[in-house]
């Protein structure tokens, strides 16, 4: 009952976990909503301390450090939200989950994807049930996303390559593991995409 959205900047994941929301909400379904790097008091704060670190002039954030932080987050999440919920009963829709540590920490920063599987396998201990990965062309998605002021101007221009990188990793996940993954095109507006990722939704809870 877990399900994870993935994707890069500007797919319209917000959008499309609104409209999972809303499904899951008609069927009776005790709905959480979540997200990472994030989702406890504590998560949210190595999130800000991640955010700050990237933009950080004097000390370059290590890929290692963030790596362990996405997992040090990541372990408080599962430990006092998810676990607990799916525990009562709940669907859990998780804004991101390990799978972006695999493709941004990953094929992105160049880590040990060895050492990513063991973090996940001590830290974490569970993978959704169903993934859906929105895909989008990386020039397209910053596009959309250059007004968001989301990362200092010297982040913003992070090399293509990088989230070539990351949209690869990704689309490899899904393809290493389809009975887990949806692939949709995000190339449509967000209320199209919202509605294909809904669709995938019922496709799989009605399976
Ligand atoms: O999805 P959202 O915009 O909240 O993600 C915040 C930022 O964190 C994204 O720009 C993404 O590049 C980054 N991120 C990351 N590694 C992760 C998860 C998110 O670099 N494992």
């Amino acid at each position: 009952r877990l399900i994870s959205l993935e994707g890069g900047e500007g797919a319209g994941k917000s959008t499309a976990l609104a409209s999972v929301r809303e499904l899951l909400l008609r069927r009776g379904h005790e709905v959480v909503l979540t997200r990472e790097p994030g989702g406890t008091p504590l998560a949210e704060r190595i999130r800000t301390l991640l955010l700050d670190g990237r933009g950080a002039e004097d000390e370059p954030l290590l890929p290692e450090t963030e790596l362990l932080l996405m997992f040090a987050a990541r372990a408080q999440h599962v430990a006092q939200v998810v676990r607990p919920a799916l525990e009562r009963g709940a669907f859990v829709v998780s804004d991101r989950f390990t799978d972006s540590s695999y493709a941004y920490q990953g094929h992105g920063r160049g880590l040990d994807p060895q050492w990513i599987a063991e973090l996940e396998r001590r830290a974490v201990g569970l993978r959704p049930g169903l993934t859906l990965l929105l895909d989008l062309d990386v020039r397209e998605g910053r596009a959309r996303t250059s007004g968001r002021d989301l990362w200092p101007d010297r982040i913003e221009r992070e090399q293509d390559e990088f989230f070539e990188r990351v949209r690869a990793g990704f689309r490899a996940r899904a393809q290493a593991e389809p009975e887990r993954f949806r692939v949709i095109d995000a190339a449509r507006p967000p209320q199209a995409v919202a509605a294909a990722v809904a669709a995938a939704v019922a496709d799989w809870l009605d399976a």
